[in-house]
């Protein structure tokens, strides 16, 4: 991959970060600002359970992308970004564009998904 693309993938991920990290400190926010609720009943209660679940599985699922946004970061510095982790081979750039952080090309990732639904 030639260093103008890198620098444009890079460029996206780098923004996607940003997004998510916005993301978690909101939400972290949002989950202390539950812990300073003083719930009058038991009504408010489970719904301060409930809201507090929902967070935090919200906070799980950025997460889960941050580490995706900082594996493709790492493979752009280890100069593997771009190449299928399964087979090695190239992914096409227009498969890039729109998912900057896959990992498999298209055939990997239709036997992938294939395996998943056979159970292979
Ligand atoms: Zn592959």
């Amino acid at each position: 991959m030639t260093k103008n693309k890198i620098d444009y993938f890079s460029k996206k991920i780098l923004r996607k970060r940003g997004r998510i990290l916005d993301k978690l400190s909101a939400l972290e926010k949002d989950l202390e600002g539950l812990q300073h609720n003083q719930p009058k009943d038991w009504a408010e209660v489970i719904n301060d359970v409930m809201d507090r679940e929902t967070i935090m599985q919200k906070i799980e699922a950025e997460k889960e992308n941050l580490r995706g946004v900082n594996e493709a970061l790492q493979k752009m510095i280890d100069g593997s970004y771009g190449q299928c982790t399964s087979c090695e081979a190239p992914i096409p750039e227009a498969r890039l564009r729109a998912l900057p952080l896959a990992r498999l090309c298209i055939k990997c990732q239709v036997v992938k998904e294939h395996c998943a639904r056979q159970a292979c």
